[in-house]
Formats: C-alpha cells, structure tokens, sequence
C-alpha cells in the first residue's frame, strides 16, 4: 500500500455502513502488512478468504473502501511503525481496521487512534474478516467469488511461505510471542500438504516452510496422522519434509531447533528431496548464555550435531540469527560465541545487539550491556561472520549450480541457489559478459521465476556472479 497520498482529510469517527454508491460495485479493501514472513503469510490467508468472497484488493488508500493493517509488535520500534502506519491510513482513508501482534494490546492503539473501526489479535483471521464484513457488508457475486488457485500471495508468483503453525510453546527469555501468539498450535498434516500441492499446481517452484519452531511440529496434536496422496502420515516434522518431498519443488526449512530428532531429514537432504538448507536459530554460542535465554536445546551439542550433519550432506548450508550483548554476557562468553561460530563455520548469518522488550523476562536480568560495548561486540561478530561468509563462497567459484531467478532488469538477473532463502540470504546474480558459446543463453531471455544453470565466476562476503549457461 503506498504511502505517497497527499490529500490528507480529517480523521473521522467509526462509519458503520459502507457509503451509498457501494451498493452496485465489488468492495475494495486496502490492506497494509507489516512485521516478519510470518505476518506476511497471516497477511495472505485474510487476503485469500476476502477475495473468496468477492472483495477485491485496493492498491491505494483512495481506492479503498476501508483499510485493514496488520501490526508488528515485536519490539518498541516496530509498535512505533505500526501506530505510525494506522495514523497514515487513518489520514488518508479514514476506516481502518487493526489485526496483528499489535492488536494482542488494544490499549496502545485506541490511546493514539481511538477512531479506529476495530481492532483483532494475532492470528484472528475470523475476527478480521468479520470486522470487515461488520463495516463493509460482502456482495454476493457468484462472478466476483472467483478465487485464483493458489490463493492470494504477497510474494512474487514462484515462491510461497507454507506456514505450518501457530504459536510457540518456549519460553525464551528475552521474546513476548508465546505471550502474544499462544501456546504452539499446528495445522494438522493433510491440511498442510493439500495447501502445498495447491501452491505448487499454481506454478510455485520453492515453498519456504515456517512457524516459530518447526521443529516441534505437531507436538501439540499429539502427532495426529492424516491420509495425503494414498499414504498414512503423522503430524510431525519428520513426516512433513518427507510429504513435501514429493512434490518435486525446491522445499526450505526455517525455524528449527537442533533437537536429536532433526537429524532425520538430513538424509533427505542429502537425497534432494528436501533443499540442503537449516535455518536454525542458535542465538549465541556460550552454554551459559544460552541457559539464561531460556533456549529450547540449550544443552545439545549443536558443534558435533553440524559436524555430522555435514559428513552426510556435504553441501548443507545453514544459517542463523544471534543475539550479542545479551544482559550479563562476560567478555568470555562473548570469546565462546565467537569461537563457536569459527568451529560451527556457518554460511549465513544475522547479528542483533539484544534490546529489551515490554514485558519480556530478561529485563529483569542484570547487568545490562552498555550500547558502545554492544555496538563493538556486534562490529567484530559481523566481521568473524563476514570472513567465514566470504571463504565458504570462493569455493564455489567454478562450481556448477541450478538457481531460481526472482527479478531481471538492466542487463542482470538477480537468482537463487540452494543456499540462498529470499530477501534473508545473499543472491546470485548473472550477467552477460558478451561472450556466448555455442547453445548458451542470453541473461535477456531470463524472466523472474525461471530456472536456469549458471557457473559461478566470481564471489564477494556474501553474493556470487554466474555465467549463465542454460535456462529451463
Ligand atoms: S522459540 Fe523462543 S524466540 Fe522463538 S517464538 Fe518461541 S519463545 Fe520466542
């Protein structure tokens, strides 16, 4: 939803009944999604059910007949961006409703926005939708109802995000999600692998499967089996990258915790079915850091897992999220993460100096870690990760790879390989050097979506560039 309206009018108070000249067209609803992939895909399905039903999405406040925005929450500067986000709507549309982990404190939106028509929680897609049926009545349209298969995506047409469950039943430290989201709630598995058949007879080529612990799928169903396809699967992590297997699509696993059980699918991995790609979150590397985070696995040996996770996939690629100047953490500790991440040599990291968050745990932790020691501990964990980064891509300079092509403009083709999750990961980017051998393609007949093969020329601390040798 743009942000560029310059006829700003009055906020008003609630409407309740659409205007008049609705009456004989489609209800347009504009939609404004903030926050993580996960909030994104909560994003889709309220999307998906709307269209259902014959609302079309407005791709401008003016053209909207009310405005749904979905918070984040998550921490004070991304509360900060949701009420700005609802003021902005408010502005320039004046009926807005409010979903999403802000929504779980009603109290911090009607304090600034008291004009807004209704506010929902976290994963309240029903509530959404009835709001939005409350203030702008459906029109039943048999034409109008027409649903496209794969749903409606906020992600370019190849690649979808499979979200898989609600929730989480950790109890990290320093996060308020369990507190906003709930306990973990899992979609049961024939559900799941019936959303990804659908997405991938739509033409996705790669589904990016998340929740807040993909590892503890299915927990909470008690492993509930389910028929999918002529075949008994349970619902459970296991059976899950086993299911999506089959569908002959790139399939990419986020959010799992490095559990003994985990290492069932690194066999699949090795077989291709799933992509060789972990994204665990280890957040640090210091046992005793990692026990006052409160984290799930905490006491595993997650070096020896990865080391023998990668004598059984050699090209395995995992990547990960740390959290420095965690409250108490010791010059020592410190020294651990770093000295772990050089052993567990990951491919891709992300680094956040801790920030404390309303109503979190840790607060209550002591000492604190003052902003410039932060700020230092995070310059040289990025420059140990950026080293790491860039000597595992120059060995792959002269390699073979297949990659998915997500956009082309300017003479260059901005791609993904295995290793490579979008928007989080580096690229591969492919360009022309004027000399095409016999049967070579030109980066010119790349469109976004295409697969291609490319051999790998050059490398940088975190992207390649390819030479393009086959499209298709
Ligand atoms: S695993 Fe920990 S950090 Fe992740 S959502 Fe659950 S409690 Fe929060």
């Amino acid at each position: 939803m743009p942000r560029t309206q310059s006829t700003a009018r009055p906020t008003a108070g609630p409407r309740k009944r659409p205007p008049a000249h609705l009456a004989a067209r489609a209800r347009k609803v504009g939609f404004v999604s903030l926050g993580c992939p996960k909030a994104l895909v909560d994003s889709e399905r309220i999307l998906t059910h709307l269209r259902a039903e014959g609302y079309e999405v407005a791709p401008t406040y003016e053209a909207a007949d009310l405005v749904v925005v979905n918070t984040c929450g998550f921490i004070d500067a991304a509360v900060d961006e949701s009420l700005e986000a609802i003021g902005e709507a408010l502005e320039q549309n004046g009926r807005v409703i409010v979903t999403g982990c802000l929504g779980a404190r009603p109290e911090r939106i009607l304090e600034r926005h008291p004009h807004v028509l209704k506010v929902t929680g976290p994963q309240a897609y029903e509530q959404v939708v009835g709001a939005v049926h409350e203030y702008l009545p459906p029109r039943h349209e048999p034409f109008f109802d027409l649903l496209p298969p794969q749903g409606v995506r906020l992600t370019p047409r190849h690649y979808a995000y499979l979200k898989i469950a609600e929730g989480c039943n950790n109890k990290c430290s320093f996060c308020i999600i369990p507190a906003m989201r709930g306990r973990l709630a899992s979609r049961r598995i024939d559900e799941v692998l019936r959303e990804a058949e659908r997405l991938a007879a739509a033409g996705v080529k790669e589904l990016l499967v998340i929740s807040q612990d993909t590892s503890a799928y299915g927990a909470d169903l008690r492993y509930a089996r389910a028929e999918w396809r002529g075949a008994t699967y349970e619902t459970r992590f296991i059976d899950l990258a086993r299911g999506l297997g089959e569908l002959g699509i790139w399939v990419r696993l986020h959010y799992v915790y490095p559990y003994p059980h985990v290492d069932a699918v690194i066999p699949l991995m090795a077989q291709r079915r799933v992509l060789p790609y972990l994204d665990i979150p280890f957040q640090h590397g210091s046992r005793t850091v990692l026990k006052r985070m409160r984290r799930p696995a905490h006491a595993q040996d997650t070096l020896g897992r990865i080391r023998s996770w990668r004598r059984e996939c050699p090209d395995l690629t995992l990547r990960s999220t740390f959290i420095v100047g965690f409250p108490g953490e010791t010059e020592q500790e410190f020294a651990e993460l770093l000295a772990w991440l050089d052993e567990a040599g990951l491919d891709r990291v992300g680094c956040f100096k801790y920030s404390p968050v309303e109503g979190a745990a840790a607060n209550a932790l002591a000492p604190h870690i003052a902003p410039e020691v932060q700020e230092e501990r995070h310059a040289r964990f990025m420059e140990r990760a950026a080293q790491i980064s860039a000597r595992r891509l120059a060995a792959r300079v002269g390699q073979r790879m297949r990659v998915l092509v997500d956009s082309v403009a300017d003479g260059t083709a901005t791609a993904r390989s295995e290793a490579d999750a979008p928007q989080i990961d580096g690229v591969v980017r492919i360009v022309d050097d004027g000399k095409l051998r016999a049967g070579e393609k030109s980066v010119a007949q790349l469109r976004a979506g295409d697969w291609a093969d490319v051999e790998i020329v050059a490398a940088d601390a975190y992207d390649l560039a390819g030479r393009l040798t086959t499209i298709g």
